[in-house]
C-alpha cells in the first residue's frame, strides 16, 4: 500500500512521515520515548580517528582503566557508516577539516558531534595560526563541547554523559530524522582547499567582495595593468 508522505498533527504532537500510517503516535510517544532514547544513549559507538594530542586523553578514556564500556561506548568503528558519534579530539588545520566534513556526511542519522579540547572547539593555542580553522563548529553542527587543553579522561567523559542526557530530552515523534522531506537535508556542504579554505556556501559573498576590491588581489591587478617587458 502506497504511503502519503505527509506528515499528521496529533495534538501538539506532529507525526513523522514514516511512521503517521504505522503507528498511532500521540501518547505512544511518550510510553516508547524512554525505551527508544535508554537503547540508542547506551550503545553510541564513536569512529575512530584522532587528530593530535587531545587524541590521546581520548584512547585513554577508552582504556580499562576508565572503561567506557560502562556506558556502551567502547566500540570505536573504523567506518564512518557504522558510527554515530564524531569526536573532534584535537587541532582542526585546514588541510583536514575537508575530509572530517565528508566523513560526517557518511555517518547515518541519528549522529552526534563531541568537541573535545580548545582546539576543536575554537582554534586553541593556534588560534588564527595560517593553517587551522578557529572552530570545528564552523562547519558542522556541535552537540558538546568539552574544555581543556587536553581534556582529562574525567572531563571527556562528563562530556559524554552531557551527550546522553541530551539524548534523553529527544522524542520520536520530533526527531528531525525522521522528518526529512528534503534529501540533502543533513547534508554539509564540504570546504575546498585552495590558497586558503573557501566555504562553497559563501562563494557569491566572496566573488561580490573581491569584484569591489580588485587591487587587492595581485592577479587582477596584473590583469588590469599589464607590464610592458623589455626597454622602451
Ligand atoms: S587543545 Fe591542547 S591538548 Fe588538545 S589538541 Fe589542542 S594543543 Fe593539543
Amino acid at each position: 500500500m502506497a504511503v502519503a508522505n505527509t506528515g499528521a498533527v496529533n495534538g501538539d504532537v506532529v507525526v513523522p512521515d514514516e511512521l503517521a500510517n504505522n503507528v498511532f503516535i500521540g501518547t505512544i510517544a511518550k510510553v516508547l520515548d524512554p525505551i527508544y532514547n535508554w537503547s540508542r544513549r547506551n550503545s553510541i559507538w564513536p569512529v575512530t580517528f584522532g587528530l593530535a594530542c587531545c587524541a590521546i586523553e581520548m584512547i585513554c578514556t577508552a582504556s580499562s582503566r576508565y572503561d567506557l564500556a560502562r556506558f556502551g561506548m567502547e566500540v570505536f568503528r573504523a567506518t564512518p557508516r557504522q558510527s554515530d558519534l564524531m569526536i573532534i579530539s584535537g587541532t582542526v588545520t585546514k588541510k583536514m577539516v575537508p575530509t572530517i566534513v565528508r566523513l560526517y556526511n557518511q555517518m547515518p542519522e541519528p549522529r552526534y558531534v563531541l568537541s573535545m579540547g580548545a582546539c576543536a572547539s575554537g582554534g586553541g593555542p593556534f588560534k588564527e595560526g595560517y593553517n587551522v580553522v578557529d572552530g570545528i563548529d564552523k562547519f558542522l553542527p556541535v552537540d558538546v563541547y568539552v574544555p581543556g587543553c587536553p581534556p582529562t579522561p574525567q572531563a571527556l567523559i562528563n562530556g559524554l554523559i552531557a551527550l546522553q542526557e541530551k539524548i534523553d530530552q529527544q522524542s520520536i515523534a520530533t526527531a528531525p530524522w525522521y522528518n526529512k522531506k528534503d534529501p540533502t537535508a543533513g547534508i554539509y556542504p564540504v570546504p575546498v582547499l585552495g590558497p586558503d579554505l573557501v566555504d562553497l556556501r559563501q562563494l557569491d559573498l566572496i566573488r561580490r567582495e573581491a569584484a569591489k576590491h580588485p587591487a587587492e588581489d595581485p592577479a587582477r591587478a596584473t590583469e588590469a595593468e599589464p607590464q610592458t617587458a623589455g626597454p622602451q
